[in-house]
């Protein structure tokens, strides 16, 4: 009697797991690079001399006068200064004070912004 040896067959059928798992690592780092480039948006920035524009030009001379004699003797306040700003040419006179009791302040408020060109001196 003939003996048939069987022999093949499974190399053939371990290719094919193989070739699937390529196929969706592909497909998975193609829609990643797609998210990313949705994401990135173009901002607008403006212009350095459109804001310059905006903002006019401010020039502050600070002078400092004599309290007691401008308050009286008995004031409260320690120092005082009179600060000449020129916005885009024309003039505008401050008076700061340093007070005892209330610290830096302009005749405009606390906030005005001669306060701060008057401490610098
Ligand atoms: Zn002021």
């Amino acid at each position: 009697m003939p003996r048939v040896k069987k022999s093949g067959g499974k190399a053939g059928k371990a290719a094919r797991p193989r070739a699937n798992g390529v196929k969706r690592a592909a497909a998975r780092g193609g829609s990643g690079t797609q998210s990313t480039r949705r994401s990135t948006k173009r901002e607008k920035a403006l212009p350095a001399k459109a804001r310059l524009k905006d903002q006019p030009v401010r020039i502050f001379k600070v002078r400092e006068l004599n309290a007691q004699q401008k308050c009286g003797p008995g004031t409260s306040v320690e120092r005082l200064f009179r600060v000449d700003e020129t916005v885009d040419g024309s003039p505008r006179a401050h008076l700061v004070f340093l007070d005892r009791r209330h610290g830096w302040y302009c005749e405009h408020g606390v906030e005005c912004p001669a306060v701060n060109h008057a401490r610098r001196t």
